[in-house]
């Protein structure tokens, strides 16, 4: 907690707060980002708050799996001490369900939220967020006692499933892994439910004033505007990119016809396939993460729906791959052979009781040749000769000469896939996905060498009665 001899620091961990229709966790961490000075007094933070995606394949997640930590500093004599803390989050938090729940009323039936505070934060932590995003974690009271030895606090009253997000947000910070930012952009709340309105010609400059630091923003194949959610939640858009005052400049390009009415920017994992860990085949169980390097072992095969389903394997087990429709990398699928080299990242799902590996990314390593032959000609008599089978030679029909090896004329077959990534089309890449845009960008967070920054640097709520 002890920054330096003054500063003292807490890391405070929320998710699952989307207990309503129009609610999303990153609302709520906006407003209590703009609270917190007015209850704590003169408060930094040591990083960005950090929007962070956890594990995709979680069964039970309502949207985009995403968890939010804010590390936030003051004076030691203001904070007292890490109890009193929470008291203060907790009162924050409770007067903002309040006022959600008067205004919509519409509390969904499995309401997990969590809200953990830490102020002592070290690297042995980092195995909670590295599990939480390629594993699934069964938080029991053993577990929540390990952690409570180690000084963390948790909330009585925020107490659900949402911890497990909130521990794993709290500990990314000493990951020491690639990041990105994103700024979220909030809607009033009289614009709720109501089709979002940005411009896309101011969507296109902002891209290309900004083409090597953000990302997509705009897919010029498609003509389609990416940054708009399509949901019921209260984001308007959100950008994505390399620095804070890339992302920023957006709330000075970007037009929209609906006022924003507050903005936040969050460092997050987004976009850097942080939850692509290698794995053999026999270590992607159900709910899993993870990239594998296989060989194809049968013919590609569509499904209802247009899916294509394929058996691969390594030295170590055969599992099922299936590349769905929306990523368009059904297409590539299907032009794989046997024996092609190539490797899948994903998530493993379970279709009934059968282990799937369900592909969002894949990169061709290595195709087969493939020849076509022509039939040889009888040398007794000069007629083309046919294939008997395997094994069993050409045998001439006419005259019934047999040949069990002759020299057979083949040509190579071009073959329709290269080796090379592929990736789904822009709008179909999920949140961890990092695009093609961002290879050679990929930097490495330094927790030592964190710098406090104003609250206000990262967040602002422009109009608080539309807010809330
Ligand atoms: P929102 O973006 O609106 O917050 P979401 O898609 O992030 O929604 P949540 O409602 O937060 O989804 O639900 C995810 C839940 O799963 C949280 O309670 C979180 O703590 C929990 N969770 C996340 N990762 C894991 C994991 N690997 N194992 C077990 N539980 C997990």
């Amino acid at each position: 907690m002890n920054y330096n001899s003054n500063i003292c620091c807490v890391h405070l961990g929320l998710d699952d707060f989307d207990l309503l229709k129009y609610g999303c966790t990153t609302h709520l961490a906006t407003y209590v980002l703009n609270e917190l000075p007015k209850k704590i007094g003169n408060v930094f933070l040591i990083d960005y708050p950090n929007l962070v995606r956890l594990n995709p394949s979680i069964p039970w997640k309502t949207r985009g799996n995403g968890a939010i930590a804010i590390r936030f500093c003051t004076k030691c004599d203001q904070l007292e001490n890490a109890e009193n803390v929470l008291l203060i989050v907790e009162s924050i938090v409770d007067k903002y369900i309040d006022s959600m729940t008067k205004e919509f009323d519409l509390v969904t039936p499995d309401f997990e939220p969590g809200l953990v505070i830490a102020t002592n934060v070290s690297s042995e932590l980092t195995w909670i967020y590295e599990k939480a995003l390629t594993d699934v974690i069964i938080f029991d009271d053993y577990l929540k006692k390990k952690f409570e030895e180690r000084g963390i606090i948790f909330s009585q009253r925020y107490s659900g499933r949402g911890v497990i997000g909130a521990l794993a947000a709290i500990a990314w910070f000493y990951k020491e892994d690639d990041y990105t930012y994103e700024l979220l952009t909030y809607r009033s709340k009289k614009f709720y439910g109501t089709k979002r309105c940005v411009d896309e010609n101011s969507v296109k400059v902002f891209d290309s004033i900004t083409k090597n630091s953000t990302f997509n923003n705009y897919d010029y194949n498609e003509k389609r505007v990416l940054i708009t959610p399509r949901g019921f939640d209260p984001v308007l858009y959100g950008v994505r990119g390399e620095t804070p005052s890339d992302v920023k400049k957006a709330l000075s390009i970007i037009k929209t016809c609906e006022p924003v009415v507050a903005w936040t920017i969050f460092r997050s994992n987004q976009a850097t396939d942080a939850h692509a860990m290698q794995r053999s085949v026999s270590d992607l169980k159900p709910f899993r993460t993870g990239k594998a390097k296989i060989v194809i072992g049968s013919k590609p095969y569509r499904i209802r729906g247009g899916a294509v389903i394929i058996k691969a394997f390594d030295g170590t087990g055969e599992i099922v791959l299936v590349f769905f429709k929306p990523s368009q990398l059904n297409r590539i699928a299907e032009k794989l052979s046997v024996g092609d080299l190539v490797e899948v990242q994903g998530h493993v799902k379970k279709w009934n009781e059968l282990a799937v590996f369900h592909v969002e990314k894949m990169v061709v390593l290595k195709t087969l040749r493939e020849f076509i032959c022509t039939s040889p000609t009888c040398p007794q008599c000069g007629s083309k000769m046919s294939k008997k089978g395997f094994g069993k030679g050409y045998k001439c029909e006419k005259c019934g000469y047999v040949d069990f090896n002759p020299k057979l004329t083949c040509k190579e077959k071009p073959r329709q896939v290269e080796s090379k990534m592929y990736l789904p089309p822009l709008h179909a890449q999920k949140h961890l996905i990092k695009p093609l845009a961002r290879y050679s960008k990929e930097k490495k967070f330094t927790p030592r060498l964190v710098q406090l920054i104003a609250v206000s640097e990262t967040t602002n709520i422009i109009e608080p009665l539309q807010f809330l």
